[in-house]
């Protein structure tokens, strides 16, 4: 009788969603006792979300958010001004909330869906009594970024970059006791918080750094890689479209 998984990915429609998705899905799909709350960035689900989801043989919710268009990122500003999947990922956490507040052994894990996960993460998370934390690859220019531990204790972070956050962690970081976010029902991801302090943000209003329960061996294993996909060239398909061979596969 494990804690239940809840892995909670935001995620928007673009050319390489669906590879996205069923990697993640297929990732997901080795773990026991997981229920994916896959959360689309619009107004109401997508066919790609709903047909990875339909083939996955996971037990999954999928819900819609929205980004409101004055969050959104603006044509020629920085990628990186604006956090990506906020509403997406609170919606969730509301949703968990109203639907599983009785479920007080289960675990949040927040995914999102280009990065790369091993099977032996969900392992380490799976009994998390506050806030479990491991180290991630490829993250804030390094080749890893994590908590340093001493004693069974995090007492430092590995990390480079605005190393003062309150919780210089990674959102593929950390995973949080459901009960927690039961009992601080005020707490959210800050979809105003400055660039990097997101997810100090959330766990600011959760824990403290001495709470912090290391995972990994000590925090000395990657487990999880803060991935990125490149944007597909798609500049033949114009062409396609004008010889009668637009989309549709
Ligand atoms: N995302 C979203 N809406 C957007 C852009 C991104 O819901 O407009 C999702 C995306 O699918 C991913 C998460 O938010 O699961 C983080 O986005 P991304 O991977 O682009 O961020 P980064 O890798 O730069 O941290
Ligand atoms: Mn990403």
């Amino acid at each position: 009788n494990l804690p239940t998984i809840y892995v909670v990915t935001p995620t928007y429609a673009r050319p390489e969603q669906r590879a996205e998705l069923t990697r993640l899905s297929q990732t997901l799909r080795l773990v026991p006792a997981l229920h994916w709350l896959l959360v689309e960035d619009a107004r109401t689900p997508g066919v790609v979300a709903t047909e990875v989801l339909a083939k996955s043989g996971l037990i999954y919710t999928l819900l819609s958010m929205e980004t409101p268009s004055e969050l959104r990122h603006r044509p020629g500003e920085p990628i990186w001004v604006r956090a990506r999947g906020v509403e997406q990922r609170n919606a969730a956490v509301t949703w968990l909330r109203r639907e599983r507040a009785w479920d007080t052994t289960a675990v949040v894990y927040f995914a999102d869906d280009d990065n790369t996960y091993s099977v032996e993460l969900f392992k380490e998370m799976r009994y998390t009594s506050r806030v479990s934390v491991w180290p991630v690859g490829l993250v804030g220019g390094l080749l890893y970024e994590g908590p340093l531990v001493r004693h069974g204790q995090v007492t430092a972070f590995r990390t480079a970059w605005k190393p003062q956050r309150p919780f210089p962690l990674d959102m593929a970081a950390f995973a949080v006791a459901l009960h927690l976010l039961i009992i601080h029902p005020e707490a959210q991801f800050d979809p105003a918080a400055e660039r990097g302090l997101l997810e100090s943000s959330l766990l600011s209003s959760l824990v403290s750094r001495a709470d912090l329960e290391p995972r990994a061996e000590n925090c000395t294993q990657i487990l999880v890689w803060h991935t990125r996909t490149e944007k597909p060239k798609l500049k033949h398909e114009e062409e396609m479209a004008r010889r009668g061979h637009g989309p549709d596969p």
